[in-house]
């Protein structure tokens, strides 16, 4: 098969979740272990390494992986990995764990999610990770927030995951794992497929970034975060049927497949646009859409540096590649979708709307441009901006 292999030397997928027939007795047994209480972030960290989507990794990073990612954004032994992805606790929780002991992780009510041998105890510099990876430690970043906040020791150690929490109820048929989404792709017969990375509902420009993949892909993933937002965001809900009445209305079926991952935002820009690609060719996509100011929020990133970053890793970092899109819009003059690239025009025949003139228009009933939007796509988000 030719589908990208999944990330690592192994190149093999590595899911981390306990085989169903184990799940109840795990379970059981995990009621007695002293139990760690994972935060929103953590625990959607943990069911992306259940579900293999952060292969090759096998648990919560360790003092000199952490380190390594942060400095020179690859584990210890040498792959390339841009985030750290740990599990940090309150010191009075830490004085209960011992090397070599088994703790239960448990996820939003107590729920219990997976267990994990600790190996490791260890406290880190908040302020390199902030540097390194956010490349700032302004606390108003809502990525360098969480990370100060987080408890001050980090938990390393392998992880056995025993639940994927309410995504596959809440999402069926779009949350989809990793060796599902290769296998929808290998029967759709395609070699190349181009991730497109969402959290809003999509529009007609995100619509056309799709479809320029799909000129020069064999399809497009288009790959929902149905992980936790910011306040404000359209809920991952009611962004699913939007997104999924415009892939039905406007996408030609074999070209395009709507799934969704677990992974809340971290707004780390570059580096997080590096953790995109990475988790994507985890998922068989050859190539990722990246747009103007990718994963970034405010004035943080320069609008290509996320692009720029795929330049600056080893060549041999990734199998999957960028494929870096100007931002979009509908031209009056060109009479149609183009980009900075392809449109000479003046700013005023460009038809720009914000996310936020869109929610207010919504809000207040008046009409949106169908050069804006699908008619079927602002029927779903006028529905839930009105409350009807
Ligand atoms: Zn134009």
């Amino acid at each position: 098969m030719t589908l990208a292999p999944p990330h690592g030397p192994q190149r093999e997928l590595r899911p981390l979740l306990a085989p169903p027939a184990e799940i109840e007795e795990r379970l059981a047994r995990a009621a007695s272990l002293v139990s760690v209480q994972m935060s929103s972030r953590e625990a959607s960290d943990l069911v992306m390494l259940g579900i293999g989507a952060f292969t090759p990794l096998e648990g919560f990073m360790g003092k000199a992986d952490w380190q390594s990612v942060c400095e020179h954004m690859q584990l210890r032994d040498g792959t390339f990995w841009p985030i750290p992805i740990t599990l940090s606790v309150e010191q009075a929780v830490a004085e209960r764990i011992s090397i070599g002991q088994e703790v239960s992780l448990c996820g939003p009510g107590d729920l219990i999610m997976g267990t994990m041998v600790v190996h490791e105890l260890y406290g880190i510099d908040k302020s390199l990770e902030a540097t390194e990876v956010f490349r700032t430690t302004d606390s108003e970043h809502p990525g360098v927030a969480k990370l100060m906040a987080q408890g001050p020791v980090n938990l390393a150690g392998e992880v056995t995951v025993l639940s994927e929490g309410d995504y596959p109820v809440l999402y069926p048929g779009v949350y989809l794992r990793p060796e599902q989404t290769r296998s929808i792709f290998d029967s759709m017969g395609w070699e190349t497929v181009a991730a497109f990375q969402t959290r809003n509902p999509m529009h007609r420009a995100h619509e056309y970034l799709a479809k320029v993949a799909v000129e020069v892909c064999d399809g497009v993933l288009v790959h929902q975060l149905l992980g936790q937002l910011k306040a404000g965001d359209v809920p991952a809900q009611v962004r699913v049927r939007a997104v999924d009445a415009l892939v039905r209305n406007y996408f030609v079926p074999n070209t395009c497949v709507q799934g969704g991952y677990p992974m809340e935002m971290r707004y780390a820009g570059p580096r997080e646009a590096l953790l995109h690609a990475l988790f994507r060719q985890n998922y068989g996509c050859s190539h990722l859409v990246v747009g103007r100011d990718h994963a970034g929020v405010g004035s943080y990133y320069g609008a290509n540096d996320a692009q720029r970053i795929f330049d600056e890793i080893p060549k041999d970092a990734l199998v999957l590649r960028p494929l870096r899109i100007e931002a979009t819009f509908y031209c009056r003059d060109c009479d149609g979708m183009a980009s900075v690239r392809t449109c000479p025009h003046p700013a005023d025949s460009r038809l720009l709307v914000s996310g936020t003139e869109l929610r207010r228009m919504l809000s207040a009933g008046e009409e949106v441009p169908a050069q804006v939007s699908r008619p079927e796509v602002l029927e779903i988000l006028r529905e839930f901006y009105t409350g009807g």
